[in-house]
């Protein structure tokens, strides 16, 4: 089969169920057609391709595409066209994938439901009244919807695995500095990170050797070299200590997630790990630490959109102070502009010691907490959210009930550890259910190795 069939097909995939799942914001269907001819061509001529050759895939909105909309899915960059690619997609374009588009998003990366998009929601796959997750909600509802055989995400508190745990795909968050950020449109820089959503653990592995690696366009990036990322995929996982906290299975927690995540708990017992009860006492101060550290970095990241230097301008303003004023207001939608104002706030002096800085000592603490149980456990493993994906718009009016969501997801990136969510079984909703498991910093190979024998 060719590289033009498999992109064809996939482009047909899509012209049938893309009205129904609005998981793209663009679509390059075009451009992705030549570019699956040349390496078509190139085959032909037996040159060298890339390790991805001909796979269509797609890219969350806030990587910057040369010549491809941006969007970040505000009005604010409605029209953006970056000038440069973001290293991710370099390496993607080098391993000669074919980007079908670029795929829908909550506004800047801000939302567990992809209801914050400017322009549309996406549905779930699984049944199109309920949320994809978010805020990479797109990225999962196009794999599992076979829009496109793997895409990127990214994640700042969990927007890549709990939109997997809601599409019932693969998702992982990798150890912070191992995915260049270069060209990532920043939401809170200490805490993002680019992972993939895939079909299976292999294919994860796959995407992971070809996306990591130092760069020096991004000063937080590791600067090592990586193992194959699949090395230990299909060994056997014997004597593998996993550790289960019971702070991630209590109250908030539905019955049906609980129950299935113990079952993968049991069947990784059955292959031999050993798994046992542990606490980590700083779980229910992560969520507050996280809303605080990522909206104060953020109100100072979004302080670039005021429209002079690029992005939406507002037709009437009075001078210079009310351009960015009327830019700002009629730019940003209502989640971003709390986050700003909420981050603002924490950052503000007199205020600063009280929240900002109290912040990124519960932050120390719960990173600490981690390490601790990572010297006796290779694992940890938890729901990946509380419950399964809701109805669109059950939860749009409460941001305390939206912002729970994310409270297995967040710790981890305060850790700055890795993460990844696979399916693990269906509620009777028969919504699907994601188990993620989370390993020491720089360990991906450990959970893939046990994510796959689990598989
Ligand atoms: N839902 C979280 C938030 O709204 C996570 C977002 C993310 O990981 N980008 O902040």
């Amino acid at each position: 089969i060719s590289s033009e069939e498999i992109t064809r097909a996939y482009i047909d995939r899509i012209d049938k169920v893309e009205h129904k799942v609005n998981a793209y914001i663009t679509l390059t269907t075009d451009k992705a057609i030549n570019k699956a001819k040349e390496i078509d061509i190139k085959r032909a001529n037996g040159e060298q391709v890339g390790a991805l050759a001909g796979i269509p895939i797609a890219i969350k909105d806030n990587m910057c595409t040369r010549g491809i909309k941006t969007t970040c899915a505000s009005k604010m960059l409605e029209y953006f066209v970056p000038p440069y690619s973001a290293t991710v997609v370099e390496k993607l374009n080098k391993q000669d994938s074919v980007i079908l588009g670029k795929l829908n998003m909550d506004e800047f990366a801000m939302g567990s439901s992809n209801e914050n998009s400017y322009f549309h929601k996406t549905m779930n796959p699984w049944d199109l009244s309920r949320v994809p997750g978010g805020s990479s909600g797109g990225s999962a509802a196009a794999v599992a919807a076979n829009e496109a055989v793997f895409t990127l995400g990214s994640d700042t508190g969990g927007s890549i695995r709990q939109p997997a745990h809601y599409c019932g795909v693969v998702g992982m968050k990798p150890t912070y500095g191992t995915v260049s950020r270069y060209g990532l449109v920043a939401f809170a820089s200490s805490l993002d990170q680019i992972g993939p959503l895939t079909k299976d653990v292999k294919d994860m592995a796959l995407v992971m050797n070809t996306i990591t690696g130092h760069d020096k366009l991004d000063s937080s990036s590791y600067n090592n070299e990586y193992d194959d990322f699949g090395k230990y995929i299909g060994e056997d996982i014997k004597g593998k200590k996993i550790a289960l906290p019971k702070e991630y299975f209590s109250k908030g927690v539905q019955s049906e997630v609980k129950e299935k995540v113990l079952a993968v708990a049991r069947k990784l017992e059955d292959l031999g790990a050993v798994v046992e009860e542990v606490s980590m006492n700083m779980t229910d101060l992560a969520l507050p630490a996280y809303y605080l550290i990522s909206s104060a970095e953020a109100s100072s990241n979004l302080a670039r959109y005021d429209g002079v230097k690029y992005g939406f301008r507002a037709k009437d303003y009075d001078n210079l102070v009310d351009l960015y004023k009327q830019t700002r207001d009629e730019g940003f939608g209502k989640e971003v502009k709390r986050r700003i104002m909420l981050g603002t706030y924490a950052l503000s002096s007199g205020y600063y010691d009280a929240y900002y800085k109290k912040a990124q000592q519960v932050r120390t603490l719960i990173k600490n907490e981690f390490d601790k149980v990572f010297e006796s456990y290779d694992l940890i493993l938890t729901p990946t959210g509380p419950s399964t994906a809701f109805k669109i718009g059950e939860k749009i009016n409460n941001v305390v009930e939206m912002y729970m969501n994310d409270i297995c997801t967040v710790p981890i990136n305060i850790a700055g550890v890795p993460a990844l969510s696979m399916n693990c079984g269906f509620d009777a909703n028969n919504m699907p259910i994601g188990v993620q498991f989370i390993s020491k910093a720089f360990n991906e190979k450990t959970i893939l190795q046990v994510a796959y024998a689990y598989e």
